[in-house]
């Protein structure tokens, strides 16, 4: 084990374990890239230790290249699984990032950048991550926009059009396709969040698609289980990724982010990713329909 998974696994409080605010500043246009961050987020790239529970599974994880989608990614490949990255062309820096840290596991990495925002490329995704990896058995629909507007007023047609796309229209296409590869005993992991639950003011339409993925997740899970597939939810609180200084949250809030729960910081992306290869796994074999959340100890009312 590194001396970084012994460490990240070591009994501690908690709220010191990891970097808390105050941060920099850090403006970044969206999507932004983790790379750029200070300080940096921990993907697990050197702290996260497998144990063998996703032993030749085959996934592709959306929003792949940064933040939480990077955390699954790297410990689904840590514990035995091949992984497609799904991410925006110009993340491709960043998708490099993890594609050398799948391969320095002996894991299979397929990179497809794109925009998941078109209908036709999300099928496409589908069938090359099918077709690289030799099938699906666990797909983790991530990738999400978070634009802050203080008004309603300030959000344009365009943005509404573009949030819904890519959290909502993305996940319904990506999964439709999805299913058409995946055998019973496969695992879809949403990335919901509070905001689904609790909406924050200058969030209207990004919450109005995370509870839609909470109704999606709880509806699709009643379904698939009729072919033995498992659907389940991810609801982070404040996560230390690129979505936040890139237009996710006003800078001043960025400054201090993580400050309003409990533990007093941001989550880090590696924090959640034993959550997802907990409901990808067998263990999880009891566990469909359901909402995990990570939220700091605020919890998601
Ligand atoms: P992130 O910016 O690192 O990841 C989001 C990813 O979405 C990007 O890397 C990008 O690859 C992908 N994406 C966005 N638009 C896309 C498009 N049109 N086509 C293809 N890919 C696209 O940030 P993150 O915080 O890790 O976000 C991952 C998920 O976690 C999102 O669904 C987000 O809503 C959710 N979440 C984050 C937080 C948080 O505080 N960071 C809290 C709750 C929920
Ligand atoms: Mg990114």
């Amino acid at each position: 084990m590194t001396d970084a998974a012994v460490d990240r696994l070591r009994m501690q409080d908690p709220r010191k374990q990891y970097p808390q605010p105050p941060f920099p500043k850090q403006p970044q246009g969206a999507p932004g890239l983790a790379r750029e961050m200070d300080p940096k987020p921990d993907h697990g790239e050197a702290s996260y230790t497998g144990y063998g529970r996703l032993k030749g599974r085959k996934a592709l994880v959306t929003g792949a290249d940064s933040g939480i989608g990077r955390a699954a990614a790297i410990a689904f490949a840590r514990e035995g699984a091949d992984v497609a990255l799904s991410y925006l062309a110009e993340e491709g820096p960043d998708a490099e990032e993890v594609r050398k840290v799948i391969e320095a596991e002996g894991r299979i990495c397929v990179l497809l950048p794109g925009d998941i925002t078109d209908e036709t490329f999300c099928l496409e995704l589908v069938t090359k991550a099918a077709a690289g990896l030799g099938g699906l058995d666990i797909l983790v629909n991530n990738a999400g926009k978070q634009t802050n507007q203080a008004d309603l007023d300030d959000i344009t047609s365009e943005q509404f059009d573009r949030t819904m796309k890519t959290n909502l229209y993305a996940m319904f296409w990506i999964t439709k396709a999805a299913l058409k590869h995946m055998p019973a005993g496969a695992s879809i992991i949403n990335t919901a969040s509070v905001q689904g639950f609790s909406p924050s003011k200058g969030l209207v339409d990004y919450a109005t698609t995370k509870a839609g993925i909470i109704a999606f997740t709880e509806a699709l899970a009643k379904q698939q289980i009729e072919n033995g597939i498992r659907v389940n939810a991810v609801a982070p609180g404040p996560f230390w990724t690129a979505l936040q200084p890139s237009g996710g949250q006003p800078q001043e809030k960025v400054a201090k982010f993580g400050a309003e729960v409990p533990l007093g910081r941001p989550g880090q992306p590696v924090e959640c990713a034993p959550i997802y290869v907990f409901l990808a796994s067998q263990e999880a074999s009891y566990v469909t329909g359901e909402v995990y959340a990570a939220t700091g100890g605020k919890g998601t009312t």
